[in-house]
């Protein structure tokens, strides 16, 4: 599954150099697929929306550091371990997030999506 950022988070920073797959962005920062991955044209997320890899997509939190649920694979393909959570200084503040159950192969198939 994609881990999520919880409001335990003090900004500092920490993870977000960690993520091969710079799915992790300052609060209020605009985001998309391509930036820190091989993604172009039109990507369709796991919610079905269907965007330009390019274009610019809206903050998911204007508060908090945040993940974009469709950029983390978990760190599967490069670490064995959540970069992201080794690296945040606030035990707990990176969890699992439990709406989004995905399976080994799921989140490897993103890692090739991402960088193929
Ligand atoms: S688990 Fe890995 S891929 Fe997902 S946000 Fe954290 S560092 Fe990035
Ligand atoms: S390392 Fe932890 S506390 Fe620091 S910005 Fe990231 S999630 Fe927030």
């Amino acid at each position: 599954m994609a881990v999520l950022i919880t409001d335990t988070c003090i900004n500092c920073a920490a993870c977000e150099p960690e993520c091969p797959n710079q799915a992790i962005y300052e609060p209020g920062a605009s985001w998309s697929m391509s930036e820190g991955t091989n993604v172009s044209g039109m990507v369709t997320l796991t919610d079905g929306r269907e965007i330009d890899a390019d274009e610019m997509q809206e903050p998911l939190s204007d508060d908090f550091f945040f993940i974009v649920p469709d950029k983390c694979t978990e760190c599967k393909g490069f670490h064995d371990e959540e970069q992201c959570i080794v690296f945040c200084p606030v035990p707990d503040c990176i969890i699992p997030d439990p709406e989004r159950e995905e399976s080994e192969e799921t989140l490897l198939a993103r890692q090739q999506m991402l960088h193929g």
